[in-house]
Parts: C-alpha cells; structure tokens; sequence
C-alpha cells in the first residue's frame, strides 16, 4: 500500500509501505475510510519539530475492522469504528481515572495517512458504532477521533458549565470545535478570538457571541472591556505557543479556568505571574477515549456537525498539497480519501 511519510521539512512523499498486519494478540487492522492531516502534523513540516527518519504520518482515523488478533473479541471485522492517536488499554488506574491519553500502556498510533492502519490495544482503544454510518457522516466521526475529542477536552478541563462567559483562544479546527463544545456545554457567551473572516464565520455558526480580532495585550484589553473588567470564567487555549497562553491566563477571572490543548512550544510560564494570576490550569494531551462514545451519540443524532472543519478534501495521494493548504492557511484543515 502506499501511505504519506516525512523526510524532513515540507518533504512529504505518498510512497510504498509495508501494509499493517496483526502483531499482537491485541491488534486490529482498520481499513479506514477517511484520514486527515492535524494541526500538531505541522509541527514537524515546518521542522520546528525535527524528524530524525522517514516517518509515516497521520493519527487521525476512523474506518471498517479488516482483522483482529486473537485476544479481541468485543470488536469484530466489519464494525466501523473510531479511535485516537493514543491507543490505550481503558482499564488501568489512569484510564479508570478518565485520562486514557496517560495509559500506563499507551501507545502512540502513527501512520494513519495510509488506507490501512494497525490500531494495538484495540479493544481499549476503539469504539464501534451501532451501524455502519452513511458517507456524508464520515468527515464527522472523522473530527471526533482527534479535533472534536481535543475541543471537548479543552471545554471539559476548563470547567464549561450551563451560563459560563467564556473565551477561545486559537480559530484553527481544535479552536473552532472548543467553541461547538462550550456551545453544547450550555455557555451563555463565547468570545472567539480570531482575526480570520472565513474562520470568524465557522465560529459563529458553532455557537460564538462575539468575536475579539485584535492579539497579545489589545486582546486582553478587549476581553476584558467585553466582561465589564472581569475577565472570563473558562478561557479555552487551542494554540499552543507563549503568546496565546500568556493572553489565555490574562483573560481569566480570578478563580478561573485555563485549559490548554495545543503542544506547548517555547512555551514557559513564569511563577509570580501564575502565582498573583488566581487561576486554574488543566490541559495536556486530550483523552479523547472518555469522550468517544458521547460524542459519537451526538453526530449520529446529528447535534453536532463537526466534520464542517474540513475546508478541503483530497484524494489521498494528493496529500502533499493537504499539508501545504494548511501550512499557507489556505484550508483550516485537509480530509483525505484514501
Ligand atoms: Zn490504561
């Protein structure tokens, strides 16, 4: 099979793979019926992040079962199903405790820009839907696997409650899907920052109240105008860079909530600030598993659409020119159909 591996910066090929086979007793291999190419992806095209080999790319899945080792009987060839880029066993203390995405056995799953994947641990780490989904549902339960999942995740941490004033940092499709979930999660307000028209417009319709365009200190300013000098209760940090933490704890209100979902870079907070700043912080890499099955219930019933992120569709060997839309800001974000 042929599948997009990373060479270096903006060097990705769609190139000859060794087709993922059972491995373990554990496994399962998926023939997925969509892949996507993720914000976090970016990192190492642009070489911000280095990559010391060849690396298949892609976490972002969800498809039709092809096999399954001998040790999982709960999913069966021929369910759809979906999981997230840490495959886990949802039954030790961690997972138990809600953070699959700290499995003591987790494992991250690489590779899914391919027509097949081999998903390890599958029977913790996938949720089968009840049916097989017609195909205008798929680019949906494709966002539930990584954006929509991180976005909950962001509104969850952040403690979203029914009338919570809330702000979002960040309009890519993680920030656009935070805004979605605060909006399911009853917030009276939401303020969406973003200085883009064709993203300000996505966030208004997921359910955003205002739209603050300006960054840095201007945009604290005019957060805190908006809340009459409070600031917001749950402020939603979908970036992942010093100066979009820095503008999320300076726009919460004393006792508040800072989720952050993007991987830091660069990113360093200083002790005195926090210290004086009176806020919760709660982020890391989203445990996307605890929300699978909720979230799935809300696009099968057609609450949510979140699959309206992707801006771009391609054919999977076109998946070059999918990292590139994304790394110019041409498409929010690229789906691909293998
Ligand atoms: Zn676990």
């Amino acid at each position: 099979m042929r599948g997009a591996v990373l060479y270096g910066p903006r060097d990705i090929r769609f190139e000859e793979r060794d087709a993922p086979r059972i491995t373990q007793p554990t496994d399962a291999v998926v023939r997925l019926s969509a892949t996507s190419v993720c914000g976090s992806d970016l990192w190492p095209y642009r070489g911000i992040q280095a990559v010391s080999e060849p690396t298949p790319m892609g976490h972002e899945y969800c498809g039709i079962v092809e096999d399954v080792g001998r040790a999982v009987t709960k999913i069966k060839p021929g369910q759809f199903v979906i999981g997230s880029f840490f495959a886990s066993d949802n039954t030790c203390p961690n997972c138990q405790f809600g953070y699959q995405s700290s499995c003591q056995h987790r494992e991250f799953v690489g590779g899914a820009q391919a027509p097949m994947l081999r998903v390890p641990l599958a029977e913790g780490t996938l949720v089968a839907t009840s049916d097989v989904p017609s195909k205008d549902l798929i680019p949906s339960f494709q966002a539930v696997s990584d954006v929509m999942g991180t976005g909950w995740f962001a509104a969850d941490a952040a403690n979203v409650k029914q009338g919570s004033t809330v702000v979002v940092v960040g309009d890519g499709a993680v920030g656009l899907l935070a805004v979605l979930s605060a909006k399911q999660m009853g917030a009276e307000r939401i303020i969406a920052m973003s200085r883009h028209e064709s993203r300000q417009k996505i966030a208004r319709e997921f359910g955003a109240t205002d739209i603050v365009a300006e960054r840095g200190d201007a945009g604290v300013a005019r957060v805190m105008e908006l809340t009459r000098g409070v600031g917001a209760h749950s402020v939603l940090e979908c970036v992942g860079t010093q100066e979009s933490m820095t503008q999320a704890i300076r726009c919460t209100r004393r006792g508040g909530y800072v989720s952050y979902v993007g991987v830091p870079h660069g990113v360093d907070l200083k002790g005195e600030e926090l210290f004086y700043a009176h806020v919760h912080l709660h982020g890391g890499p989203a445990p996307v598993r605890r929300f699978l099955p909720k979230l799935i219930d809300l696009v099968w019933s057609g609450n949510i659409n979140p699959g309206k992120v992707f801006d771009l569709t391609l054919p999977l060997d076109q998946v070059a020119e999918g990292y590139r839309a994304m790394d110019e800001r041409r498409a929010i974000k690229t789906l691909l159909r293998p």
